[in-house]
């Protein structure tokens, strides 16, 4: 790293009082300003009563001291930005390099066409005797006319067949440029510049979030859960699950991995009264996990649900049963996790469409799911732990969403897909009524978010809201009225493939997003 030597001057001074003598000391007491702190070895003797007094060396030492962790400072947040102008860079070059083969062979066209014109011409120079002296009586004008209109023909396909040469290669050149959008690139390289720098100056003044450590992870993370004291994350790793220590802020890989899907693991949900999680993947399957000790975990139930892939899985408040969609179905099983059964209880089969996202209330009374055929079913559940179809939620915008979430036992949120939009419901003589004032416009709501990614989270110790949409996750505050307030600027991932979620006391948040390949974790303050 660049590193310069700071220098501060002070050759130049002398002492005003006492010509030509050098400044020795400096006053180190409040209540003098600049050169009245300065003195010379004749003002050291002529001052009266006690003061205290620095070296004019160990001065500039202190101050090039500080100088140079300024300097430092700035050139740590300034190694980002040169890394993304690098990455622009590398485009640009190989932008550049694709651009002027393309131009040259377009050249390698011309000078191709031009010899081939050339030979037309060439071809005059030799003749065979015993061909042309039978055209020798014919009127020479004649045979002028026929052989141009027969050498005319023959440009005029050559013409036809380099067009579409030269278009071919214009073609491409036009493709790639209106690929490539620099300006937009630019810009939002930029935008996450000064989200960093609005969020320092919020990190040091109210913040909620401080960014504490970072671990890399190569392979794709497409569910993250920590366990009941928060001391374990597990996360699917692919086809894998790893397992995590987390301690004193970090996370620490535990050399854990545990193999039984087959395809990506999509869902992970940890129980909050035993050491024991559940898995659901893309390979249809629905494993169950127990730990055995700090070294061991192990699969202990095994479930081919036959049922498609498994696009979201929840755990009821009294860890009785397992709620999981796949494609347009729901099915739930009954579970007891101490006796270690699962079995297969009922399917709630009404929508039409693939369904993209479910939620229980605390109290396990209300089934919320949000489909793709753009509609939002509300299932309850009697006494005999059975669900059954209540009703279709009435709602304003003609869309689907992405994510729903209870943010009480009778209010939910509801994110649809093409808006960057929060739309909430509460449950009002008997119903669930969509509450337009209450609706939050997230700063990314011109965007569309086609993602399933990192289902929404309420975490009712701190009363907070963790929202992912787009590039973007969000922190927001719930009042008493079940108003969402955004907190602070939401963190920027660079890419809208970031998954994550929060330890249970509401304290710590992990990302882990696809350009990256790292878990960040933040402290929720
Ligand atoms: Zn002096």
């Amino acid at each position: 790293m660049f590193q310069s030597k700071i220098k501060v001057e002070i050759s130049t001074l002398q002492c005003n009082k006492h010509f030509g003598n050098p400044y020795i000391q400096i006053k180190i007491d409040k209540g003098c300003n600049g050169i009245e702190r300065l003195m010379c070895s004749e003002c050291i003797a002529d001052q009266r009563g006690v003061y205290n007094v620095m070296s004019i060396v160990e001065a500039s030492e202190r101050i090039q001291n500080l100088k140079s962790q300024q300097q430092q400072q700035i050139l740590d947040f300034i190694k980002s930005q040169k890394q993304m102008l690098e990455k622009l860079r590398e485009k640009t070059n190989s932008l550049q390099s694709k651009i002027y083969e393309l131009f040259s062979s377009l050249n390698q066209k011309f000078d191709d066409y031009s010899v081939e014109l050339d030979n037309l011409v060439a071809e005059y120079n030799c003749c065979d005797l015993l061909k042309e002296i039978n055209f020798l009586f014919e009127s020479p004008n004649q045979i002028i006319y026929q052989q141009f209109l027969i050498d005319s023909e023959r440009i005029q396909i050559m013409n036809r067949i380099y067009s579409s040469k030269v278009n071919n290669l214009t073609l491409t050149l036009k493709s790639i440029i209106a690929d490539w959008n620099v300006q937009n690139e630019f810009d939002e390289k930029f935008n996450q510049i000064s989200t960093q720098i609005n969020n320092n100056r919020i990190d040091k003044n109210h913040s909620i979030l401080t960014k504490i450590s970072e671990i890399k992870q190569q392979q794709s993370c497409w569910a993250i859960a920590f366990n009941k004291s928060n001391s374990i994350m597990a996360a699917g790793c692919e086809e894998n699950i790893k397992i995590w220590n987390f301690q004193d802020k970090k996370l620490i890989d535990s050399g854990i991995t545990l193999k039984g899907h087959s395809d990506y693991v999509q869902c992970l949900v940890f129980s909050k009264y035993h050491d024991w999680f559940v898995s659901g993947g893309l390979d249809e399957k629905i494993i169950c996990w127990n730990q055995i000790n700090t070294k061991k975990w192990q699969e202990n139930q095994f479930l081919n649900t036959g049922q498609g892939i498994i696009q979201c899985l929840i755990l009821t408040q009294a860890e009785d049963q397992i709620i999981s969609s796949h494609d347009s179905k729901i099915k739930v099983w009954n579970l007891n996790i101490e006796c270690n059964i699962i079995s297969f209880k009922q399917s709630l089969d009404m929508h039409k469409q693939t369904v993209q996202s479910i939620c229980v209330n605390e109290n396990s009374t209300f089934l919320i799911s949000s489909a793709s055929d753009n509609k939002i079913i509300l299932w309850s559940k009697k006494s005999s732990q059975e669900w059954s179809y209540q009703c279709t939620i009435n709602k304003i915008t003609n869309d689907c969403g992405n994510r729903v979430s209870f943010i009480s036992n009778s209010a939910f949120v509801w994110q649809q897909e093409k808006q960057g939009i929060l739309h909430i419901f509460n449950f009002e003589n008997g119903e669930f009524i969509e509450k337009p004032e209450l609706k939050v416009k997230l700063k990314s709501e011109n965007k569309q978010d086609r993602t399933l990614l990192f289902p929404s989270i309420f975490n009712k110790k701190k009363n907070i809201f963790i929202q992912k949409h787009h590039k973007y996750v969000y922190i927001l505050k719930k009042d008493n009225e079940n108003q969402l307030l955004i907190n602070g600027d939401p963190i920027y991932c660079e890419s809208k493939f970031n998954y994550g979620t929060i330890t249970n006391d509401g304290n710590y948040l992990v990302i882990w997003n696809l350009e990256s390949r790292s878990f960040n974790v933040y402290q929720i303050n």
